[in-house]
């Protein structure tokens, strides 16, 4: 069970951006984001701060209960990025409006949430043109 007190602080602590993505939660008001579990539940996952994320649903849809994705420059598989433990800018960085993964984690996480989805490249891009700067 995860109470609105746990939700809210899972809010709170990501400041309203998509911890995969960055994706402000502003530019989709619409769309609400998901409190996620970065370990899925089916897989032993808690339901504690340590293993909860905040989501877009983009890259909660995509990510689905999966741990771990293929790189796909090596073939080898690795885990996913973990919001958690694992600093966002050591495996991400910004080319233009793509996310680029700099490390097996980080490749494997931007192509199994499919984070550079024309739709979402599309998103980015309205975001710019209003002024507002790519969170991370
Ligand atoms: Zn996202």
């Amino acid at each position: 069970m995860m109470d609105n007190a746990l939700r809210a602080l899972v809010r709170r602590r990501a400041g309203g951006v998509c911890e995969y993505c960055r994706l402000p939660q502003a530019a989709v008001p619409i769309v609400g984001f998901h409190v996620e579990h970065i370990v899925a539940r089916q897989h032993g996952g808690p339901t504690v701060e340590s293993n909860l994320a905040l989501a877009c649903s983009f890259c909660n849809f995509h990510k689905g209960p999966n741990i771990a994705a293929l790189d796909p420059e090596s073939g080898q598989l690795v885990p996913l990025f973990h919001p958690r433990r694992d600093n966002w800018t050591d495996h991400f960085a910004w080319e233009g409006t793509a996310v680029v993964g700099l490390t097996a984690i980080g490749r494997a996480t931007v192509q199994l949430l499919a984070m550079n989805h024309w739709e979402r490249v599309e998103v980015r891009e309205n975001l710019q043109a209003e002024g507002e700067p790519l969170a991370g």
